[in-house]
């Protein structure tokens, strides 16, 4: 479903991110994954070369623009163009409101939306240039209600969700499309450290009845990147088992 594209993942390195990176590899795309450390990112490629798939990774600080300005333009000159952009890379919060600080607010926030405005600026130039490509974000199911703690993650994921429709209206001309796939609970690191009495409850609220995999996610993404979504821009597709609370 994608050959010939050539895409970049950021958050690539494990959990949604590095799923989304194998099925983009069984759908013959050429993938660049972004992870946060050069031991992270050196341990994914190895880990994707030993299960046959050749990726290049990349470990920028997503809040400096222009060392990612620098690293796009060495991507393009290698590989051509830029056809995917997938901004997955996040972290998430669960302090009560007088526990966090305003370092951890304003990280939070530089972390899942100034980077991603950061990546968008950097590789839509050559899109245009391209005459077309695809700009996903990873959103939340907390996009919709918020949640009872942690409220800069939800603050966060709301600013994606207008990141996504803002920016799918501006580039629409362009031919790029702009859209967010929300996942819900999702079996990754993220939600690793929660103590089994906060998961059994959450996955009793689902109407699904189970917890996402990290595949069922990387699909969406598989599918809003490809030719079958090409009148699709603007969206946040929930991909989270009808969980939306
Ligand atoms: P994860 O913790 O397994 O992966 C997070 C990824 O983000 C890692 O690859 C990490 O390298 C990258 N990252 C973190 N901080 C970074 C930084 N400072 N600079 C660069 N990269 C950084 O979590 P995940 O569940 O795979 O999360 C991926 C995305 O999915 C996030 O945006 C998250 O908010 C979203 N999400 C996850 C869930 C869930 O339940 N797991 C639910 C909804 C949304």
């Amino acid at each position: 479903m994608l050959k010939n594209k050539v895409a970049i993942i950021t958050g690539g390195t494990r959990g949604i991110g590095l799923e989304t990176v194998r099925v983009f590899k069984e759908n013959n795309a050429e993938v660049i994954l972004f992870g946060s450390k050069e031991e992270s990112v050196l341990k994914a490629v190895e880990e994707l070369k030993k299960e046959g798939h050749n990726v290049k990774g990349y470990y920028p600080n997503l809040n400096n623009y222009e060392e990612i300005e620098k690293i796009i333009k060495e991507i393009v000159e290698e590989y051509g163009h830029i056809d995917i952009l997938i901004n997955n890379a996040g972290i998430s919060a669960n302090k009560k409101i007088e526990e966090t600080s305003s370092e951890d607010f304003a990280n939070i926030m530089n972390i899942n939306v100034n980077a991603i405005f950061n990546m968008t600026k950097a590789v839509v130039p050559y899109m245009k240039e391209n005459k077309g490509g695809v700009i996903l974000n990873t959103s939340s199911m907390v996009s919709i209600y918020g949640q009872p703690s942690g409220v800069g993650y939800p603050t966060s994921k709301f600013a994606v969700n207008g990141i996504t429709k803002s920016l799918s209206r501006e580039l629409a001309p362009f031919n790029i499309r702009v859209n967010a796939v929300a996942p819900g609970v999702t079996k990754t690191d993220m939600i690793a450290n929660l103590p089994e009495e906060q998961i059994a409850p959450l996955i009793k609220s689902i109407p699904l009845g189970r917890i996402g995999e990290p595949r069922d996610i990387a699909n969406a993404f598989l599918f809003l990147s490809s030719d079958m979504a090409t009148y699709i821009t603007g969206n946040i597709l929930s991909v989270d088992g009808a969980a939306r609370s």
